[in-house]
C-alpha cells in the first residue's frame, strides 16, 4: 500500500509560475490590467479564436453569457444532466427551464440526436459539454442550432488542448473555459469567455465590470475619462493580474501537461484492460485530439459485487484519492423535487451516474502512481 496519499488532482506549480506572480505583486498593479490583456491575447493565439475575455470563473462566464443573450422566463435551455451543477443552477436562476439531453453511454457526451429530441419552440440556447477532454460532436450540433436559430455555447471547461476534426475546440462560435485548480491549467480560480461574435464579446466585457464601457486599468492608465459611465447594470467578475500572470505562465506549458496526461491515461487503459469489473470510456468515432482532463472508469457493480461509493471509500483507505464527475444534476434534491423528476428519464446518464469514478490524473503524476492506483483497485476487487 502507498505510504503517501495520492490526491485525485493537484496543480503543477513551478518556480517560473511563482516568479510570474511575484513580479505582479511587486509591480504596483495587481488587479485586472496588462497581464489580463496579455493572457487574453495568448489564449486567442493558442485556441485560434478571434476574441477572449478573462473572468473570475467559468461560472461567471456562463452567467454573463445567459445575461447577454437575454435568457429568461419562458425560455428553454438544452444541456446534459451529466455536467457540473453551475450551468443548470444559472439557467434556473435566470428564470429559464433546463431541458436535459441524455448522453452516449460510453463517451458521456450529448449527441446531435439526443439534443434534437429536446428541441421545442421555446428552445433558445444549447449548452453541450466537451467531456473529460474529448470533444462533443459539435459540427452537426452547430448545424442544428443554426437551422433552428438557437444560440450555442460550448462548455469547454474540460477542453483546453482538445481538438475536433483537426481544430481546437472554441476556435469558432462561443465557448467557455475554466482555470479551477483541477483543470488542465489553473489560475487558482478563473475562466475565459471566447467568441467569434464581436457584439457578444463587447457585452460580456462590459457586464464583467459593473456595466462600464472600460475597466479600472483603462481608467487609470489609458487616459480615458475617470468617470466612466454605466451603460447597463453589470457584475464584478474580472480576473486580477496576479491570477492572469499565473495563467500566462501555465498556458506556456499546457502542451507539455497534456502530453504527460496522455501518457498516464494510456498506461491506465493498458493496465486496466485486464480488470473485468472496470469499464473505461470510449473515444468518440470522429477525429479528435484528447486533452485527458479526466480518466473516468465505470464500475461493473453486478460483476464486482460492490457499489461505486464503496470502491471510492476503499481506495481512500488505501491512500488513493478519487473524484466523481459528475453526479447527475437531475437526481439531486432540488432538481428532483422542483422538476418532478423520476428515475428512468435519462437512462444513460443515470446508469453512468451510479457507476463512474475519476481516477487520479495530473501532470506531476508518474507511471508508478498509475500502477499504485491499478494495484489498489485490483486488491479492492479481490476481496
Ligand atoms: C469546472 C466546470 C465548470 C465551472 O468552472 P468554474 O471555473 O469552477 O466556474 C463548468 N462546467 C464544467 C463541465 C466543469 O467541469
Amino acid at each position: 500500500m502507498r505510504s503517501k496519499f495520492l490526491p485525485f488532482s493537484q496543480p503543477s506549480i513551478t518556480k517560473a509560475d511563482i516568479a510570474a506572480v511575484s513580479e505582479v505583486l511587486r509591480s504596483g498593479w495587481i488587479t485586472t490590467g496588462p497581464k489580463a490583456a496579455e493572457f487574453e491575447q495568448k489564449f486567442c493565439d493558442y485556441i485560434g479564436c478571434p476574441g477572449a475575455v478573462t473572468l473570475s470563473s467559468a461560472t461567471a462566464g456562463m452567467h454573463l453569457a445567459l445575461k447577454a443573450l437575454g435568457i429568461g422566463v419562458g425560455d428553454e435551455v438544452i444541456t446534459p444532466s451529466m455536467t457540473w451543477v453551475s450551468t443548470v443552477n444559472l439557467i434556473v436562476l435566470a428564470g429559464a427551464k433546463p431541458v436535459f439531453a441524455d448522453i452516449d453511454r460510453d463517451t458521456l457526451m450529448v449527441s446531435p440526436s439526443t439534443i434534437e429530441e429536446c428541441v421545442s419552440l421555446r428552445t433558445r440556447l444549447i449548452i453541450p459539454v466537451h467531456f473529460a477532454g474529448a470533444p462533443v460532436d459539435i459540427g452537426p450540433i452547430r448545424q442544428l442550432a443554426h437551422q433552428r436559430r438557437i444560440f450555442l455555447i460550448e462548455d469547454a471547461a474540460h477542453a483546453l488542448g482538445t481538438h475536433y476534426m483537426g481544430e481546437h475546440v472554441g476556435r469558432n462560435g462561443t465557448s467557455i473555459f475554466s482555470f479551477h485548480p483541477i483543470k488542465n491549467i489553473t489560475t487558482g480560480e478563473g475562466g475565459m469567455f471566447c467568441s467569434d461574435n464581436q457584439d457578444l464579446l463587447d457585452r460580456v466585457r462590459r457586464l464583467k465590470f459593473h456595466g462600464l464601457g472600460v475597466d479600472a486599468y483603462d481608467r487609470h492608465t489609458q487616459g480615458r475619462s475617470p468617470q466612466a459611465e454605466v451603460l447597463e447594470p453589470g457584475y464584478k467578475y474580472n480576473m486580477p493580474d496576479i491570477l492572469a500572470a499565473l495563467g500566462i505562465s501555465q498556458l506556456a506549458r499546457v502542451d507539455e501537461f497534456n502530453r504527460q496526461r496522455t501518457r498516464l491515461a494510456m498506461r491506465y487503459r493498458e493496465r486496466l484492460a485486464e480488470v473485468d469489473e472496470i469499464l473505461p470510456l470510449s473515444d468518440p468515432p470522429y477525429p479528435i485530439k484528447h486533452a485527458w482532463h479526466l480518466f473516468i472508469i465505470r464500475l461493473d457493480t453486478d460483476k464486482a459485487g460492490l457499489s461505486r461509493d464503496q470502491l471510492m471509500s476503499e481506495l481512500k483507505q488505501k491512500n488513493i484519492g478519487t473524484g466523481l464527475h459528475f453526479r447527475a444534476v437531475h437526481l439531486q434534491k432540488y432538481y428532483r423535487e422542483s422538476m418532478g423528476i423520476r428515475r428512468g428519464m435519462l437512462p444513460n446518464t443515470e446508469w453512468n451516474s451510479d457507476r463512474i469514478c475519476s481516477l487520479p490524473l495530473f501532470a506531476d503524476m508518474t507511471a508508478e502512481d498509475v500502477d499504485d492506483v491499478v494495484n489498489a483497485i485490483k486488491e479492492v476487487l479481490k476481496k
